[in-house]
Parts: structure tokens; sequence; C-alpha cells
């Protein structure tokens, strides 16, 4: 997980919440996601999917990596090799939210992230298929989510030592390693490891690992909102973070 920085909210989404057609009654996730066809927006004058163009926007702003566990999204089918369609996730679950004055939650651009399949139909679920509808400690969407999670070089994910409550470092740990599973589901723990020691070995040629600067262009690129992004950049930022802070000691 690595935090989020949004663009704007689509207007065509705002305008299908504020002004529904009339036909539509009361605006809901469920119809957006139903409408079969082209959903015509006024603001472009173009017939638009409205859910399929609300989540072409979040894989643009999450650089095409699951919110959750930062696997590429689309993913691919192991057996058929086809497109596993991404899905979009409610940071404040739809049954939090319905039936209540927030009730427009569900249909608000804060309120969404892109997920991926969460391992479903293949073994032991995880990111949204794992939560349900669960709260959570730390969201991407949390300032502090940078700081607050740090990996193994095993590729495991935890809640970092620095977090000054015990109670919110054993909340974020719960949710990494159950409310989400993002340390036994889909094999994600050796992907990490694979993706940090793919990195380490191209930047091990040559001295590179021991060249500041090399890896502070190389922290840059990877921080940069770039789409689509490394797959796991997670761990990637972590350690090169730690990595560039011991070059500076030893100097
Ligand atoms: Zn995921």
């Amino acid at each position: 997980m690595i935090r989020i920085v949004k663009s704007p909210e689509p207007p065509e989404l705002r305008d299908y919440r504020e002004n529904p057609p009339p036909e539509e009654g009361k605006p809901s996730y469920e119809k957006m996601k139903r409408r079969p066809s082209g959903h015509f927006n006024r603001l472009s004058g173009e017939s638009i999917n409205l859910h399929d163009y609300v989540l072409s926007k979040l894989l643009k702003d999450q650089g095409h990596l699951c919110a959750y566990c930062m696997c590429k999204i689309p993913e691919k089918d192991k057996e058929t090799g086809r497109n596993l369609e991404p899905t979009i996730e409610h940071i404040e679950p739809q049954s939090a939210t319905k039936s209540t004055p927030n009730w427009k939650k569900e249909i608000e651009y804060s309120n969404f992230l892109a997920v991926c399949s969460g391992n479903a139909g293949q073994g032991a679920l995880c990111c949204d298929k794992a939560r349900g509808a669960k709260p959570l400690a730390l969201t991407p969407l949390d300032l502090q989510c940078n700081h607050w999670i740090e990996y193994s070089l095993s590729g495991a994910i935890k809640a970092s030592q620095t977090i000054p409550s015990k109670e919110m470092q054993e909340a974020i740990n719960d949710e990494l390693n159950n409310v989400l599973n993002l340390n036994f589901g889909k094999d994600l723990k050796a992907k990490r490891k694979n993706a940090l020691d793919g990195m380490r070995s191209s930047l091990q040629k040559a001295h590179q690992d021991q060249n500041i600067d090399v890896c502070k262009r190389k922290l840059q690129e990877l921080k940069a909102p770039k789409d689509p992004k490394p797959e796991y950049v997670g761990i990637l930022i972590f350690w090169l973070e730690k990595h560039i802070t011991r070059l500076e000691h030893r100097t």
C-alpha cells in the first residue's frame, strides 16, 4: 500500500450524483454499475458508461496498481490469459452509508479505489474480497500511509515500529495480516521479494547500488506520479529510502 493522491472528481460523476436523469430516481452505485449501455453525459454531450469511465480514472490515478496489494491491474488469468476485470472498492463500505444521511458517499470519487480480483476462485482471498465491510485503520488515502508501513527483505508487510501508539500499530498489523490478507494471500510475500530482488540486482550491476545519486534518481522515478507504476512499488520505495540513509551515514 502506498499513498494515493487522487485527481479531482470527474464532473460526469458529480453530475450523475447531484442531477441524475429524471427516470433514474435516487442515484446509487448499483444503478450506475448496472446501466447496460451509455450514460448520456450532459457536460460533454457524449455517451459514456459512467462506471467504466470512473474506473479508468481511478486506474490512471493509481498507475494501474491495486490500491491494497499493488499488483498490476487488470491482472491476467493464469490459465486463460484473459484480463480479470478490476473493481471499484468503497473505502467506507456501502452497507455503512446506505440509508443514512451520508448515502451519497457510495457514488463519491473520494470514496473509491480500484482494486484487483482479490484472488477470487484461486485460493485464499485478499484485498477487498477478504475485507468485506470491515473497517480500515489505515487507508491508501491517509497522509501517514507511506510512513506507517514497512517491509522485510523476505517481502513481508507490517506496521512501522515508529507508529506512536501501540494500539494503532496492532490495528494496522491486523488490517495487513487479517483484514486485507496481504502477507498470506496470492503469494504476495514472494512476489514483493522478487520485485525487490530484481531492482537490487539491476542496481548492483556496475556497483550502482553504492552510488547515492543513482539511488536517489531511482527513488525519485518510483515516487513520481506515473502511469503505469512498477508492480509492488511500495517495497521498492521503502528499501531505497532506507538504503539511501545507510549510504548517507557511511560517508
Ligand atoms: Zn489487490
